[in-house]
């Protein structure tokens, strides 16, 4: 196999993965970046509503960074690590300048200042946009910046495995997608920015490539996931298609109505009323449908009426186009026909404030991947872009400090094991007959959708986890019909399958363990937050079928966990 050497290697090139790679290549460091898509293609891109950034000057007067990190830790429920929080309100500023004088044109205010909207959870509002096209105009920027420098771009080439030397990464083994050439990448540090999982879920805002291959790489490498349990679904997602309809709408002034009419927000957050955080806002429209006050199919309507036709389509554009060509509903005449799906994972590889993760000397998460933790229990909108950049680049930092303090240690003798992740690539898909990998996914997705989604309970979740055990054991005779050796998506697609089912298993595990409810963990058999027993980290490491569970504290700083009210 042919074999490569960088001081550093970046899996992803979406916005972490770039602001990663920007900071090592500037530090003088070797470094490429290796993406499934091109990088423009990444996430990253489609995200619409803002970036949250308290702006001196730019703010309202009686805001302030201290204030962001409470809104912060308060929507995490109180798993959020303040420390991290505190990082990432004090340095948002500072990152949306430094967006902005690289190209990023910024909405602004009649008087010149950058414009403000609210999002859901904030006490002031804070929330950066560019109309609702925020993220192209980011990842895009980024790209052009980072494109200027010194870093080589393997775009189309899917990341199989990490490869390391006891507790030390020391490279990855990826294909290129195109002549499915196998290449070992040997280096120092591995930055995993390999972005989300949604495509666990049978419905999912995100992109058909958020297949969760890192955080799967990563526990099969050894690594641990902080927080695996906690997965967030957005409310308002376009019926049926499941588009996302940014908090951009309700931020600007949209509401919540059920079939009656009613804006139902009020029986559950008196105060914050459509505003209030995701976990919250999604339970109650899945209440209301159930509770026979949806419309028939399974939505509820946001109705953006009252805002006018020129400010909706002014400010978003986006929720109007989607509405009218994937549900056929002009958003000017009427409610928008919205339910939850899966939106976010705040699970992650476990990383410190760095982005280093204490199993495996060299491997490094930034971004989606990553759990810092600043999200918490229940990520805010708005604040998982400033995380990528933030931490983005806290993480290229580290990398190129590690770099500097470590020499490069001779791999030679795991050459067989790079060999090896190529061979257990072909085996997964060996089968000439026997179940087509699509019905696999198929059923995973839907058992995650109903036992492992919005409302748990015990029964469900053991009921998951033996149909996982039993996916996993489908998958010794799966096939795919696809057997060309040119971009032979199927073959990866299927890799990906193998990925989601890695994950799946510690996400139920630690889902059934965890006997409380918190931000997005909803358990009915435990509906209270239970501060005494589980206000802690869950640490999970997937050892073959088994979860093996451990816990960390919260490092609790300022502020003390108190009743979650809006
Ligand atoms: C529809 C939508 C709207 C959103 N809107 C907002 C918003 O308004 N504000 C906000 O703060 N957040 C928003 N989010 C969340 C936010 O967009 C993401 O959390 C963030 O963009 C993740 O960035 P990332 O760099 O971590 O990963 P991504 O941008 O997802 O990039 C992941 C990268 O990893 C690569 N990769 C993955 N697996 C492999 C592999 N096996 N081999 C090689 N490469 C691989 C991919 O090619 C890609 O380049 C939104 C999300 C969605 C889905």
């Amino acid at each position: 196999m042919e074999k490569l050497s960088y001081d550093a290697i970046v899996i992803g090139g979406g916005l972490a993965g770039l602001m990663a790679a920007h900071e090592i290549a500037v530090s003088g460091y070797k470094v490429a970046v290796i993406s499934k898509v091109f990088p423009t293609r990444s996430h990253s891109s489609s995200a619409e509503g803002g970036i949250a950034a308290y702006i001196e000057g730019n703010s309202d007067p009686n805001d302030n960074p201290d204030y962001m990190t409470y809104d912060t830790i308060k929507g995490g429920d109180f798993l959020v690590d303040p420390d991290a929080a505190e990082l990432l309100s004090q340095k948002s500023g500072e990152i949306v300048r430094i967006m902005e004088s690289w190209g990023t044109l910024f909405n602004r205010q009649p008087d010149g200042r950058v414009a403000v909207r609210y999002f859901g959870g904030q006490t002031y509002p804070r929330t950066r946009f560019v109309g609702d096209k925020l993220e192209m105009a980011l990842l895009h920027t980024l790209f052009q910046r980072v494109s200027g420098l010194d870093i080589d771009f393997y775009n189309e080439w899917f990341a199989l495995d990490l490869i390391r030397d006891d507790k030390r990464v020391v490279g990855v083994v990826a294909m290129e997608m195109k002549s499915m050439t196998p290449v070992f990448f040997k280096a120092r540090a591995i930055v995993m920015a390999t972005g989300g999982m949604g495509m666990l879920y049978a419905h999912s805002t995100n992109a058909y490539i958020n297949t969760g291959d890192g955080y799967a790489m990563a526990l099969r490498a050894g690594a641990a996931l902080k927080d695996p349990e906690f997965v967030q679904f957005h409310p308002t997602a376009l019926y049926p298609s499941d588009i996302l309809i940014s908090e951009a709408a309700r931020g600007e002034g949209a509401i919540l109505i059920n079939n009656k009419g009613e804006r139902f927000m009020a029986r559950y957050a008196p105060r914050k009323l459509d505003l209030a955080p995701r976990d919250i806002t999604s339970r109650a429209i899945i209440t209301e449908i159930r509770e026979g006050r949806g419309f028939p199919g399974g939505y509820v309507g946001l109705d953006l009426r009252h805002l006018g036709e020129d400010y909706i389509k002014e400010r978003l554009a986006l929720a109007y186009e989607a509405a009218k060509n994937f549900a056929g509903v002009d958003a000017t005449q009427e409610p928008i026909p919205v339910r939850p799906a899966q939106h976010y994972y705040m699970g992650g590889i476990d990383v410190d404030i760095t982005g280093q993760n204490p199993d495996l000397v060299g491997l490094f998460a930034a971004g989606e991947a990553a759990c810092v933790s600043v999200h918490g229990a229940n990520r805010l909108g708005s604040n998982s872009l400033l995380e990528t950049l933030v931490f983005g680049r806290e993480t290229g930092r580290a990398v190129a400090k590690f770099l500097s303090e470590h020499k490069e240690e001779d791999s030679n003798s795991l050459d067989k094991e790079a060999e090896k992740v190529v061979d257990d690539a072909y085996k997964f898909v060996k089968s000439e007959s026997g179940v087509h990998f699509g019905e696999i996914l198929n059923k995973l997705r839907n058992v995650m959708w109903e036992k492992v989604g919005i409302f748990r309970d015990e029964d469900g979740i053991k009921d998951a986890l033996s149909q996982i055990i039993e996916l996993r054991k489908m998958t010794s005779s799966m096939y795919v019909l696809d057997k060309s050796t040119t971009y032979n998506t199927e073959f990866f697609n299927a890799l990906e399958l193998r990925n989601m089912l890695d994950l799946a298993i510690v996400i139920a595990r630690t889902a059934l363990e965890r006997k409380e409810s918190r931000g997005a963990h909803y358990r009915t058999d435990y509906p209270e937050r239970d501060d005494t027993n589980w206000l802690k980290h869950t640490i999970a490491y997937l050892k073959g079928e088994t979860v093996e569970i451990t816990y960390k504290p919260v490092r609790i700083t300022r502020w003390k966990p108190e009743p979650r009210v809006y």
